[in-house]
């Protein structure tokens, strides 16, 4: 529908010069912000008539994580408490994540003090124009600063609680692990590593590496313990397929908390494994024509190690749709109490909120299909989506005689 309409929009300015064109782009970028401010108007709206799970059925109408979702509610919720960032945002003046920003960095203080910046900002477009989005954050900071100062102070504090390590691919197999620090402790990390690489590199004790290429180095051996008297003994869990692993097939394998890695660097890893390293193999049977993991059952009402870990190779992130959390809990598709049993076919890998999300009223879920496995999620609303399970590397069709390996790979069914 609305597809229609800019093509008809587009059709009809068709053949203009290109500053028509220029205004086109002008007038549709007011309309992106028009309707973000009709999606914060509609999301409040539902927010007031309903108790729960608004954010996560939001998530599934615009296509978005549960995480974004949640994102996505707060900003509503702010929306009415900002009534002339609203507007700015209806006529265009602002863009989505320019009222973000002010939504942001007005978070913590009172609901008087958030209105008189709302005001003071956003009652004449004039005051914000021309500003970047680095220019309208630091603005809106500064006011509140000298609003209430101590808010920003406890606001400080409380940001500590959000430290964490995170992981994410990179090109060419390599990846990013990135902390988020006190300011404090990240430049001691950083100072720390930047001095000793110095130090090897000042020594000619580091070789032809770089300092760059130092510091790495030493944030692996000081994280892992390497170089300690008794290193810990950490998993890297790999799925592959048989073809890949004993022949030379090409098939991608898949790395737990990564993503897909070429079949020969997963080779070269197994093929040399030190002493040290301690590889284990579990054999996963899966179906050659589409790569869906056959089934196991299991009448324990807690999914069982074994089926847990075939659930989490199978499903490999949070099921919901849009969402690609971490898998944290197996979850019945179809609830234990409602007659659904712990098995392959009713279990299901979501994140902590999505499996919080689906325990609220009205929230529904059935399988539908055991190859490739596919669920069907009925919102309270009565939408309904569908989950399937990513296709794992495709066995070889001609089983190969296993030997005796001790790694993780993906057998013909
Ligand atoms: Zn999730």
């Amino acid at each position: 529908m609305i597809d229609n309409r800019i093509e008809e929009l587009t059709a009809t300015l068709r053949g203009l010069d290109d500053a028509a064109h220029i205004d086109l782009i002008r007038t549709l970028e007011d309309l992106k912000s028009a309707c973000a401010a009709a999606q914060a108007k509609i999301t409040a709206e539902l927010d007031n008539a309903r108790d729960k799970s608004v954010g996560a059925e939001v998530a599934l109408a615009r296509r978005e994580s549960p995480h974004r979702g949640g994102r996505h509610l707060g900003f509503a919720r702010a929306m009415q408490e900002m009534p002339n960032t609203l507007a700015l945002l209806e006529a265009g003046e602002l863009n989505e994540w320019r009222a973000t920003l002010l939504v942001q960095e007005t978070a913590c203080l009172s609901r008087d003090d958030r209105a008189t910046i709302d005001r003071e900002l956003c009652s004449d477009a004039a005051t914000l124009a021309g500003l970047g989005d680095r220019a309208i954050s630091a603005t809106a900071r500064a006011r509140a600063a000298e609003l209430d100062p101590a808010a920003l102070v406890r606001r400080a504090r409380r940001a500590v609680g959000d430290r964490h390590v995170s992981i994410r691919p990179a090109p060419d197999t390599m990846t990013y692990v990135t902390a988020l620090l006190p300011v404090a402790d990240g430049v001691a990390v950083w100072a720390n590593l930047k001095r000793d690489a110095d130090n090897l590199v000042g020594t000619g004790q580091a070789g032809d590496r770089t300092r760059g290429q130092v510091m790495a180095d030493l944030l692996v051996e000081r994280v892992t313990g390497v170089e300690t008297v008794a290193p810990q003994p950490v998993t890297v869990n790999v799925a592959i397929s048989d073809e890949a692993l004993f022949g030379d097939g090409e098939t991608p394998a898949h790395v737990d908390g990564y993503g897909d890695i070429p079949a020969a660097i997963a080779r070269n890893w197994i093929l040399h494994a030190s002493d040290d390293d301690v590889a284990e193999l579990r054999r996963v049977y899966a179906n050659p024509g589409t790569g869906a993991l056959t089934s196991l059952e299991s009448v324990a009402r807690c999914f069982p190690k074994g089926l847990a870990r075939f659930i989490d190779l199978r499903d490999r992130a949070c099921r919901t749709p849009w969402c690609d959390a971490p898998i944290r809990h197996r979850d019945h598709i179809k609830a234990h109490d409602d007659g659904g049993p712990t098995s392959e076919f009713n279990g299901a890998g979501l994140c902590a909120a999505c499996n919080y999300a689906k325990q609220a009223d009205g929230w529904q879920a059935e399988p539908i299909r055991a190859s490739l496995h596919t669920y069907q999620l009925t919102t309270p609303t009565g939408h309904t989506y569908q989950s399937t399970a990513p296709p794992l590397p495709r066995p070889a069709r001609k089983r190969i005689a296993p030997r005796r390996f001790e790694f993780d790979i993906i057998w013909a069914a």
